[in-house]
């Protein structure tokens, strides 16, 4: 695997790369690396001739500090696992390679995006995401993109990026389904941060949503979302948001049709660690 910190290094051999008329695909990461990471690499590495991952913890993406400071840092185990999967490229870049001082950044028009869920909870968050795939996205130039539908609204906003930015209109996007672990729980890099009797009930997010599944009828929809804010809040979670939207547009529906795609969305505390999942539920 070669390793690069130094933007300038990563795009010359992947320049010579492209010459060659190899696919680059391009997995971005903040690492502290699991199987549903692994999962990325494994569809870039089945569609393209080149994967290349990327860990940078992005602080333009944390509007909490606390949590920036306290996101697992894991570097020497993440490269043990990439190594292990076969991965081509790493770039690890340092935090003036993405931001330069003094680059002035574009604000990004994600509309009725930038304030549902994720948005309302996280102000700036997904600004911040956008900075930072935007500036990947042009360093790496990739064919290919792999991301997880884990974040399934960071999802719908990469997409926008795509769409809304002319040098990226070439680019695919791949979404790849969640990796849980058997007891349901959706891997992700937080769950490190969880004690033993968290761990125990975390996967009651997923039981949720197979709840708000399998209790999905048209019509009203705030009855099911009470009962299953109810069902956290018992455990001990602190709910911030239980919500069922179009699995399109992300726009809430109180009241189902019965035949539009629904995806349920939550995300709630257990003690510090702040968890998120989701499901499409019709
Ligand atoms: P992160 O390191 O949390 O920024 O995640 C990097 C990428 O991995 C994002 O596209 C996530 O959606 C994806 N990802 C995180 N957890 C999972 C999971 N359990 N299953 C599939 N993809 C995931």
């Amino acid at each position: 695997m070669k390793v690069f910190k130094k933007i300038k290094d990563i795009q010359d051999y992947l320049q010579r790369q492209k010459e060659k008329k190899l696919n680059i695909g391009f997995v971005p990461t903040m690492g502290a690396l699991h199987q549903g990471h692994l999962s990325l690499l494994e569809a870039c590495k089945a569609s393209c001739d080149i994967a290349v991952v990327s860990i940078f913890v992005n602080p333009t993406q944390f509007n909490d500090k606390n949590d920036l400071e306290k996101y697992p840092r894991t570097i020497e185990k993440d490269m043990t696992l990439l190594i292990g999967a076969d991965c081509d490229v790493l770039f690890y870049p340092e935090a003036e390679g993405i931001y330069p001082p003094g680059e002035i950044t574009r604000i990004y028009d994600l509309q009725s995006l930038e304030n549902l869920f994720e948005g309302a909870y996280r102000p700036g968050h997904f600004q911040g995401v956008c900075q930072v795939v935007d500036r990947l996205f042009s360093i790496v130039q990739p064919h290919t993109v792999f991301f997880g539908q884990k974040d399934y609204q960071q999802c719908m906003v990469i997409k926008r990026l795509i769409a809304t930015t002319p040098s990226f209109h070439s680019i695919d996007m791949t979404i790849v389904p969640t990796m849980r672990e058997s007891d349901g729980l959706a891997m992700s890099s937080r769950n490190m941060r969880l004690s033993e009797e968290e761990k125990q009930v975390a996967p009651t997010i997923y039981q949720t949503l197979l709840f708000l599944k399998e209790a999905i009828e048209a019509g009203p929809l705030t009855h099911i979302k009470k009962t299953a804010t109810l069902k956290l809040s018992e455990k001990g979670f602190m709910v911030d948001y239980v919500g069922i939207a179009d699995a399109y547009t992300l726009e809430p529906i109180d009241e189902w049709d019965g035949q539009k795609p629904l995806v349920a969305l939550i995300a709630a505390f257990l003690g510090q660690v702040r968890l998120i999942d989701n499901l499409v539920i019709a």
